[in-house]
């Protein structure tokens, strides 16, 4: 019988973990911080950092959000991001993407230090988790590697195929995937016979960004399908990147979506912020 994966239910635990070990930093003196940079008004951006905010208020980690008009220039956005470097009550900074166009994010996620990169999206942690060390990972990926662990799910000696390689999700998914000893292959919208790899999967990773792409027959028997997708279907309604109903009939295991992946992606924001927090009181870099 297929299981569904709750990863609500797995954030929610991670969270409690949080909640104490911030606990204990904070009768040490240490309260984790995390700084929030919002730049103009999209929506969805709006909507993220207020769930980002009200999670850190459950678990107990300060934070701040700066909200700045569309119309801020990169050098006041850069001259933020260095007062926030040097402010030893923020553990994290995040700017929330996308940025305006006339701001590069490039250089603005350079611009933060890479100690406080709880993003996981600044060269130097993503160089150092592709040579396999200890860093600041991003958040998606580093919540499925997660979600998998707190499942008893070893990825060790499978064969995991990632659908999507870009630098946020898929990339990373393939490389966290490696440093667990998996086989890993990634696919890509130039990728010939898509489901002639996704069939071979003992792990599907799903992160393309279109409603219901993959279905059963895209998958091998009892696979384990990992739906990162979030996005509407023509009812409006969210859905993954996998056909969820009829997936499942041939899953071993899967996300649903919501609750899979996306509870997690926060939950590691907040894992990240303490991480942070944690060396910072140890006087300690990675
Ligand atoms: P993205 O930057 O648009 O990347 C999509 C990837 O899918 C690209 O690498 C693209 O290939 C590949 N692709 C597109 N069409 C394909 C096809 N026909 N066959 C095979 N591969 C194809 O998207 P993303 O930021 O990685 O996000 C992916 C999905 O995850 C989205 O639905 C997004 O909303 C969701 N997401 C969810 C969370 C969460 O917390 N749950 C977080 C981040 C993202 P090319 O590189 O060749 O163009």
């Amino acid at each position: 019988m297929t299981v569904i994966i709750d990863g609500k239910a797995i954030a929610k635990d991670i969270r409690l973990e949080l909640k104490e070990e911030i606990n204990q930093l904070k009768q040490e003196g240490v309260t984790p911080g995390l700084a929030v940079i919002l730049v103009g008004e999209d929506q969805a951006s709006q909507t993220y950092v207020r769930n980002k905010d009200k999670a850190c208020a459950e678990v107990g980690i300060h934070s701040e959000i700066y909200r700045y008009p569309a119309e801020l220039t990169e050098a006041e956005l850069l001259s933020k991001v260095d007062e926030l470097n040097k402010d030893d009550n923020i553990h994290g900074i995040l700017v929330q993407l996308p940025l305006p166009s006339h701001i590069s994010e490039d250089k603005v996620i350079d611009a933060i230090s890479p100690l406080k990169d709880v993003d996981g999206f600044h060269p130097v942690n993503v160089g150092k988790m592709s040579i396999g060390k200890d860093a600041y990972y991003s958040c998606t990926p580093y919540g499925i590697i997660k979600m998998l662990e707190k499942e008893n799910i070893s990825l060790e000696g499978k064969h995991v195929v990632v659908v999507g390689r870009s630098n946020i999700v898929g990339k990373p998914a393939a490389l966290l995937s490696l440093k667990e000893s998996a086989t890993v292959t990634v696919c890509h919208s130039k990728t010939k016979d898509l489901s002639s790899f996704t069939r071979q999967a003992d792990v599907v990773i799903a992160a393309v960004g279109k409603a219901k792409f993959l279905k059963a027959d895209d998958f091998k028997p009892g696979a384990i399908v990992i739906d990162v997708g979030m996005n509407r279907d023509e009812e409006g309604k969210l859905c993954g990147d996998v056909d969820f109903e009829s997936a499942k009939e041939v899953a071993g295991r899967i996300t649903p979506v919501p609750g899979g992946v996306g509870p997690m992606t926060i939950t590691m924001l907040l894992f990240n912020t303490v991480k942070s927090a944690k060396l910072h009181a140890a006087k300690a870099v990675f």
